[in-house]
Order: structure tokens, then C-alpha cells, then sequence
């Protein structure tokens, strides 16, 4: 018996069809229309593509999206300059700007720029530490949507061991703080990490978001457990001369064993990336309402 694959894209367009009925119900209730501004800097293709797909879906909910694409020589105190205008604007209720920054601009400094209320991101140290003390900030999208997939797929997730592989800022930390919050019981596995495959052995709730192709062995999973796969890695395709080089994608985990194991498996592509954009689009929502102090609407 093989396990279920988890439909990533079925999970994001039923999370972006609840999301234009909330903003169908904010407009027409309380004349309000959520509005996302996406700031870009450079030419990275990733971003850019990442860029019109969250445009383009912002869009389709009935949102406002405002679009700022910057010159990859602009200065710090201009992008700082560009977060306190749409941080003063009430047309805007969420800002993300697209990361990863080019190398002379202070990530830090310009993420933390961005009013907490706005950061829909969740990447705000206040965010981080409202998340890290158990109070209402704004949540980081790709771990949110991990919860409410794993929540779908399992229900109550209180009592089970989850393994977290990966502890970056925007997703292994806050993913398990989350499970945390779940009631479960959380180990949390990096590059130091002595015995990866007893860790993830152990494993009922598995969680892998480092960047290495198949890092995860299908044989380490254990018998019925559920496996979120972040990881995006683009892998060269043996191309002929003189063709434009093809990528393939792929996941941390090693997906066709693994399925031998898994109770449920998130594929790439079509697992976690296309469900983080709905994550996105409702928490422009939940922005929206917080700055309009209205309830969200229940769909
Ligand atoms: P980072 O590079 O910031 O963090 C990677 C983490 O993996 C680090 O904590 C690192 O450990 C750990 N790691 C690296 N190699 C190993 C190893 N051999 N054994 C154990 N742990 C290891 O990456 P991100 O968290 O930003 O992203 C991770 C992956 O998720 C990437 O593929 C990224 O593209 C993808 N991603 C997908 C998203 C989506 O929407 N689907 C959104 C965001 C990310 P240490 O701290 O010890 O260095």
C-alpha cells in the first residue's frame, strides 16, 4: 500500500476561493477592500515569477495589489523611504517585500521597517516574538499553511511527535512553534544534527525545509506518518547543446520511497509552494480587518 498524496494546488484554490468571499463580505459590509503591496528589487527571475503569481492571485480575490519594482541599485534610506509611505497608507493593509534582498541592502534593518500590523509576512521581530510568547501577531505564510494542511489531513495533532529538519527564521523556527502550539511534542534537527535518520525515525509529524535535494531518505519515515516536504530545488536536466538549459524540481525528501512509508506525503512541485500564496491573501485579510477593528469573516 502506498500513501495519499496531499493536493497542494486543490488546498490553495479552496484557501483562495474562501478568501474572495471574505473580501466579497469586507466590501460590500464595511467598504473595505484589502490591499497587498509586493516591493521587488532587481531582476531575480525566482522573484519575479513569484512576484506576478502573487499579483496576479491578489487580483483574483477582488484585492487591491500595488506593485513596486525597484532598481537593484537603489539605496537603503529610498526603500526605507518607499516602507514609511505605505506604512502611513490606509489603502494598504499588508507589505511584503520579496526576498532575498541584493547583498548591500540590511535585510534586517528593512523587514523591521515594515509596520508589524502590515508585515503579512510574519518576518517583523515583533511578529517573531508575539508568535514565541503565545500573542496575536502575523503569522509566517508557508508554516501557517503547513498547520492547516496537517490540521486537514489529521485533525487534532495534540500528542504527536513532530520533527522539524531545517530551523531558518521563516520557516523550521516558527513551523515549531506552531506544532508547539498544537500540543506537540517538537524536536527541532539541523546540519549539526548528530543521527538525522533516528531523529526523523521518530517521527509522526515530519517537516522538512532545509534546500538539499532528497536529504531525507525514503526508508527513515516512519510507518504512517505525515510528511510536509518545503524544500524547492531546482535540478538541472540533462539539456542538448545549444538548448536553453531545463530545470526539474524537487523536494528534501526522497518522494517515491518515502511514499512506501508515509500515511501522507505533500509532493514538489504542487504540495506546499502554490498553498503559501493563499496563506498570503488571507492575511492581507486578517491585516485588513485587525486596522479596521472588524471581526473577520467566518466562511
Ligand atoms: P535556509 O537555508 O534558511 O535554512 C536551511 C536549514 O536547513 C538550516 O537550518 C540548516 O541548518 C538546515 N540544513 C541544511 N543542510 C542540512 C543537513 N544536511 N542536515 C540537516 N539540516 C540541514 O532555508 P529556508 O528555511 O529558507 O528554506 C528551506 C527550503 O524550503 C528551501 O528549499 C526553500 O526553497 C524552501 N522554501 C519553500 C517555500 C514554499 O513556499 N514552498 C517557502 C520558503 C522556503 P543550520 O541552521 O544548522 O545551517
Amino acid at each position: 500500500m502506498t500513501g495519499k498524496i496531499i493536493d497542494g494546488k486543490a488546498f490553495a484554490e479552496r484557501l483562495k476561493s474562501d478568501t474572495a468571499k471574505q473580501v466579497s463580505i469586507l466590501k460590500e459590509k464595511y467598504s473595505i477592500t484589502p490591499g497587498l503591496a509586493v516591493i521587488i528589487v532587481g531582476e531575480d527571475p525566482a522573484s519575479q515569477v513569484y512576484v506576478r503569481n502573487k499579483n496576479k492571485s491578489t487580483k483574483a480575490a477582488g484585492m487591491n495589489s500595488f506593485e513596486h519594482r525597484l532598481d537593484d541599485n537603489i539605496s537603503q534610506n529610498e526603500l526605507l523611504d518607499l516602507i514609511e509611505k505605505l506604512n502611513h497608507d490606509p489603502a494598504v493593509h499588508g507589505i511584503l517585500c520579496q526576498l532575498p534582498l541584493p547583498k548591500d541592502l540590511d535585510e534586517n534593518a528593512i523587514i523591521n521597517a515594515i509596520s508589524p500590523a502590515k508585515d503579512v509576512d510574519g518576518f517583523h521581530v515583533i511578529n517573531s516574538g508575539l508568535l514565541a510568547t503565545g500573542g496575536k501577531g502575523m503569522v509566517p505564510c508557508t508554516p501557517l499553511g503547513c498547520i492547516k494542511m496537517l490540521r486537514a489531513e489529521l485533525g487534532s495533532l495534540c500528542g504527536k511527535d513532530a520533527v522539524v529538519v531545517g530551523r531558518s527564521n521563516i520557516v523550521g523556527k516558527p513551523m515549531a512553534q506552531l506544532l508547539l502550539d498544537e500540543d506537540c511534542t517538537v524536536t527541532i534537527a539541523h546540519r549539526h544534527t548528530k543521527d538525522l535518520a533516528s531523529v526523523v525515525r521518530n517521527a509522526d509529524i515530519l517537516v522538512v525545509a532545509v534546500g538539499v535535494p532528497e536529504l531525507v531518505k525514503g526508508s527513515w519515515i516512519k510507518k504512517g506518518a505525515t510528511v510536509i516536504d518545503v524544500g524547492i530545488n531546482r535540478i538541472k536536466k540533462k539539456t542538448p547543446a545549444g538548448e536553453k538549459q531545463k530545470y526539474r524540481l524537487t523536494g528534501d525528501v526522497e518522494f517515491k520511497e518515502a511514499l512506501k512509508n508515509a500515511a501522507a506525503i505533500t509532493p514538489v512541485p504542487g504540495g506546499v509552494g502554490p498553498m503559501t500564496i493563499g496563506v498570503l491573501l488571507q492575511n492581507t485579510v486578517t491585516a485588513a480587518c485587525r486596522q479596521h477593528n472588524v471581526a473577520e469573516p467566518k466562511i
